[in-house]
């Protein structure tokens, strides 16, 4: 078989934005993006030469690339919820109320005095298995199951809520811990060890490579250029239109240029917000918001799955701006659940999506 691979770049540029008046001003954000195709001889079309376009695009924060092709030829898989709560699959939950207060552990007195934190459903309590300094993991709900369209607003703000008030508490108790996190699997597909609904804040040194990389990255572009990366990018994107999905109150909903997560990824921006402590409960109703409207996207094409992370960055800069990453995840069969990640995220470090970033914002706008 003789492959032929060529590569070309077809899009490299600075968009054209308006500013306040009619002046129009380049900006400093690069959209790169490798436009590339394979030919070879296909087996159902009598081995005649065949083409097959694919993309690699350029991350404009990091640097780093991501893969975009085999398009449209992974489909969520529906998971059947139910049999999640039969004995022989659900066995022993940590989380669930009847085994809670006696096998989850409490925090120490200097962090939470009565233990662990509650506010109605929702229960903060130490990671048994730590991950860091202060690693706490947030029961979201009663119910072991609980499908998409049960995170409510009030289970979701409840949450949200409680689990910045832990990483503020957290902030003020070790100062010398610079970043605050909260990351999230929901159900099997996202590799979430349990089903029952739970979240994880962290605050940290070492926030990950994804974190510190944007921290770097965003750090340099204000230095370079005399502009907030974030805020930057919500003006073109704004622009543009093509990626832009809405906004809600003070936060700003895109579809990735380059998507972390095989079905896409949803990027929501609080442009002035640097810190945790200024991240207020009216943000947290941003956040719920939009994600809501994200949760029925995600009912309406068979999403069950996701992982999610929310970004604080540390005192004394304003370069890092606070941003939640949502990514569908899902089983790419369920004869032998293989997972939607492979050699290219696992050895690659390198993603790779099925669907278009424009494509996916086209179809979250009927949502906002
Ligand atoms: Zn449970």
């Amino acid at each position: 078989m003789n492959d032929v691979q060529k590569s070309v770049i077809v899009s490299s540029f600075a968009p054209e934005i308006k500013t306040g008046g009619q002046r129009i001003m380049s900006s400093p954000i690069q959209f790169q993006t490798f436009e590339s195709e394979s030919t070879f001889l296909h087996p159902r079309k009598g081995f005649s030469p065949f083409t097959e376009r694919f993309e690699v695009r350029v991350d404009p924060l990091t640097g780093r690339t991501g893969h975009f092709s085999h398009f449209g030829a992974i489909k969520p898989q529906k998971l059947n919820l139910d049999s999640y709560a039969t004995p022989e699959i659900k066995g022993f939950c940590p989380f669930c109320l009847e085994n809670r207060d006696k096998v989850t552990p409490k925090f120490t007195d200097e962090v939470v005095a009565e233990g662990r934190l509650v506010r109605n459903e929702a229960c903060l309590i130490p990671n048994l298995f730590p991950y860091d300094i202060h690693s706490g993991v947030l029961i979201m709900t009663d119910p072991h199951v609980v499908p998409l369209q049960e995170l409510n607003e009030t289970r979701l703000f409840d949450s949200l809520v409680l689990g910045v008030q832990f990483l503020k508490k957290i902030k003020a108790i070790s100062p010398d811990l610079p970043y605050h996190l909260m990351t999230w699997n929901y159900m099997p597909p996202s590799g979430g060890g349990l089903v029952h609904p739970h979240q994880q804040y962290f605050a940290t040194p070492n926030p990950g490579n994804q974190f510190l990389d944007e921290l770097k990255a965003s750090e340099g572009f204000l230095n370079a250029s005399g502009a907030n990366y974030w805020s930057e990018l919500i003006e073109v994107e704004r622009a543009t239109g093509v990626r832009y999905i809405g906004q809600i109150g003070a936060s700003s909903w895109l579809s990735s240029f380059v998507s972390l997560g095989i079905l896409g990824e949803i990027l929501c921006v609080f442009p002035d917000v640097f810190t945790v402590d200024q991240f207020t409960d009216g943000h947290v109703g941003d956040l719920v918001a939009g994600l809501l409207k994200i949760f029925k996207y995600y009912g309406a094409t068979d999403i069950y799955s996701f992982n999610a992370s929310l970004f604080f960055g540390p005192e004394g800069q304003r370069s890092f701006a606070c941003h939640f990453r949502i990514t569908a995840r899902t089983f790419l069969n369920m004869r032998d659940y293989a997972p939607d990640l492979n050699f290219f995220q696992a050895l690659l470090c390198e993603p790779v999506s099925v669907m278009m970033p424009e494509k996916l914002c086209m179809a979250l706008k009927e949502y906002f």
